[in-house]
Order: structure tokens, then C-alpha cells, then sequence
């Protein structure tokens, strides 16, 4: 049996095409049922939902074999115990540093001030204003970061930006862009080598998907 874990929304939602490719489909639609372990159309595959900060934690301590997780999940677990293979291309959006527009935040960081910061993803915040020599003071949130500056909890933000709608609808604008971001396939150590006969295919139509993706439906 293959389990692959995937976390509800957009990831599952791009990864489905990705499944099909591989003639994998899912037959339970997560929206209607609250189970969390879904059933595919090949007896040796199945899909458990787990929180999107779970999946690298289920993978690589085998609670799933293979999971679909974000370059800025990953990069806040550590990737420790996880091999890499692929960057499927979904789920892509920034992780970016946003701001009050009234925040003169050029002028902040030429001065040298110390800057609060509030995110989720505190490894890459820190790494980044490490590397710019930027002092900060970092607020560690779970949730709702654009009101971080609107309370004075934080001058900045650091979050991940898609279309920009959130940031403009609570008057925020983005000054950096740190990194761009997409999801990526996650493969337990040991389940690579004691499942390759059934993993080895997946990868493989996976990658092909990649180069030729699917046609929506
Ligand atoms: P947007 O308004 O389209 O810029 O989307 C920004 C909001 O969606 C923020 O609250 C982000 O945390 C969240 N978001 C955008 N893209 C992703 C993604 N690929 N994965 C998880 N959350 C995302």
C-alpha cells in the first residue's frame, strides 16, 4: 500500500490533475465527507489528509510515504528525512515582506532601525533579514498576519503573496519579494527504497505531467 498525504484546498486541488496522469483517481470528494482517509480507484493507493504543515512530519516519519508540500512548509520543517524529487510547478505564489503604505520601510532599513516583524514562517524571515543585515524582532502568528501592522503589533509582515488581493484589500503594500514558491513531491527515505517497484511509476508519470501538464477539465 502506497499512502500519499496531501492537505486540503489548493494543493489537493492541483495535485488531482497530476493523480489522474498516473491513472490515479480519487474516489471521495473531501468537500462532502469528513473522512480523512480517501480511497482511489487503485487498490495499492491511498490518500490521507493532514494539515498543510503536517505533510513533511507524516512523510518523514512514515505515516505516508509521499506528500505534496509547499517550498515554504518544507523550508520552515527542515526537510530532514525527506528526499526531494520533484518540483511539480503547482500551488505557485511569493513569499513576500508587505507594509502600511504609510511605513517608509526604504528608509527604515537605511537607517538601520530595528523592525518587528510578524510571520508564520519565522526560519525564512530570519534568514532573510539576516542576509540584507536588517535587525528584527520577530513576532512568531498562526494566522491573519495583514493585521499586524494595522494593530502596531509589527511594522512588516512577511507572508506568502498570490494575486496581491489580500494585501490591497487591508491597505498593505509588498516591498520585497523573498522567494518564489511553489509545491513539491516528498518521498519517505526508507519508503524509497522498500516500495520503489510502486513508487518509481509515480514519480515517473508525475515528471511527465510536469513537462506536459494536463489539459484542466
Ligand atoms: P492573494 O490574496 O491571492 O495574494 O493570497 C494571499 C493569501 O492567500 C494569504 O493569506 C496567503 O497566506 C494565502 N496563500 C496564497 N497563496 C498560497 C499558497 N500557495 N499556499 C498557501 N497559502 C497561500
Amino acid at each position: 500500500m502506497i499512502t500519499l498525504a496531501l492537505s486540503k484546498g489548493r494543493i489537493y486541488d492541483e495535485t488531482l490533475p497530476l493523480l489522474r496522469a498516473a491513472g490515479i483517481e480519487v474516489l471521495e470528494d473531501p468537500e462532502k465527507s469528513r473522512k480523512l482517509i480517501l480511497s482511489t480507484n487503485q487498490p495499492g493507493v491511498r490518500v490521507v489528509l493532514v494539515r498543510a504543515t503536517d505533510v513533511p512530519t507524516y512523510v518523514e516519519y512514515g505515516g505516508a510515504d509521499l506528500g505534496v508540500t509547499g517550498k515554504d512548509t518544507l523550508i520552515e520543517h527542515g526537510g530532514q528525512g525527506l528526499y526531494q524529487p520533484l518540483d511539480l510547478q503547482i500551488a505557485q505564489c511569493r513569499m513576500s515582506v508587505a507594509v502600511r503604505a504609510d511605513f517608509d520601510y526604504a528608509r527604515a532599513v537605511r537607517q538601520g532601525s530595528r523592525l518587528k516583524v510578524a510571520t508564520k514562517y519565522t526560519a525564512i524571515a530570519r534568514e532573510f533579514f539576516a542576509s540584507k543585515g536588517v535587525h528584527v524582532d520577530l513576532i512568531k502568528l498562526y494566522g491573519s498576519m495583514e493585521l499586524a501592522p494595522l494593530t502596531g503589533l509589527a511594522d512588516a509582515i512577511v507572508d506568502l503573496v498570490s494575486t496581491g488581493s489580500t494585501l490591497k484589500a487591508n491597505q498593505l503594500i509588498e516591498v520585497e519579494r523573498i522567494m518564489d514558491i511553489s509545491s513539491r513531491l516528498v518521498v519517505n527515505q526508507a519508503a524509497l527504497k522498500l516500495k520503489q517497484r510502486a513508487i518509481q511509476p509515480l514519480l515517473d508519470a508525475f515528471s511527465k505531467a510536469i513537462i506536459n501538464p494536463p489539459v484542466p477539465t
